[in-house]
């Protein structure tokens, strides 16, 4: 199979998850993570049917953009302060905010550019040291604050299971979709558009998918024709 033909088989398969989850298809987004491919990649899985790309790195996602403005662009890597303008410049939703002073110069960077930038923020559910994100206990704070800012929309969270234990990736999965009912009431107006839950990659997307993920990031089982769950 090539690019365009694992998009669609990827697609008809988190259909199939949503369907047995009790679930509509439509309410998942097959966001596409071309981070280990050129332009060339992304140009198949545009035939193929994709829409959304998720990129990691500024110096990925900006040229990916430019040669591709129709689809939508969303970064999902760590972020740089430095880069902040490059990445709202080119991202529809930025899934990986997780520190105030990032979210303070998106919401500036937002307001030159005469733009409301989506954002989540992205949590670290599992505690696992190598993961970034804020802690569960501090995530209500954050979507407060940036929620606060007026070219900043906070549309939801955002977190990575550890690898290796679908186990331990449902009960994270589990423990965001928690973190984010709680935190929804406390929006009041703004609570309408918090409605993302980005969660679930190439091992772990059906247990998310189970969870209630919204956005589903999945690079290898659509890009490697080496991948084997
Ligand atoms: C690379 C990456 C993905 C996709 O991972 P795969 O295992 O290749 O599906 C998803 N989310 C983030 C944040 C990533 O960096």
């Amino acid at each position: 199979m090539g690019i365009a033909q694992r998009y669609q088989h990827v697609l008809n398969e988190v259909a199939e998850q949503c369907r047995m989850a009790g679930r509509s298809p439509e309410e998942v987004t097959l966001v596409a993570v071309s981070k280990t491919v050129g332009l060339d990649g992304v140009a198949e899985a545009i035939e193929g049917g994709a829409f959304d790309f998720g990129e990691n790195r500024p110096d990925q996602l900006v040229p990916k953009h430019e040669a591709y403005p129709q689809v939508n662009w969303h970064m999902i890597g760590n972020i740089q302060s430095r880069r902040i303008a490059d990445i709202v410049g080119a991202a529809t939703l930025i899934h990986s905010v997780n520190h105030e002073e990032h979210a303070r110069k998106i919401d500036r960077v937002a307001e030159r550019m005469g733009k409301v930038q989506d954002i989540l923020i992205e949590v670290n559910v599992s505690g696992e040291a190598s993961k970034s994100g804020v802690t569960p206990a501090e995530a209500g704070e954050l979507v407060r604050l940036a929620d606060s800012l007026d070219h900043v929309r906070v549309r939801g969270l955002m977190t990575m299971a550890p690898e290796g234990d679908l186990v331990v990736a449902r009960e994270t999965f589990d423990g965001l979709a928690a973190l984010f009912a709680e935190i929804k009431p406390t929006l009041g107006d703004d609570a309408t558009y918090f409605d993302e839950l980005s969660m679930g990659m190439s091992e772990d997307w059906r247990e998310a998918i189970d969870a209630g993920a919204t956005i589903v990031r999945i690079g290898r089982a659509i890009f490697s024709d080496a991948f084997e769950e």
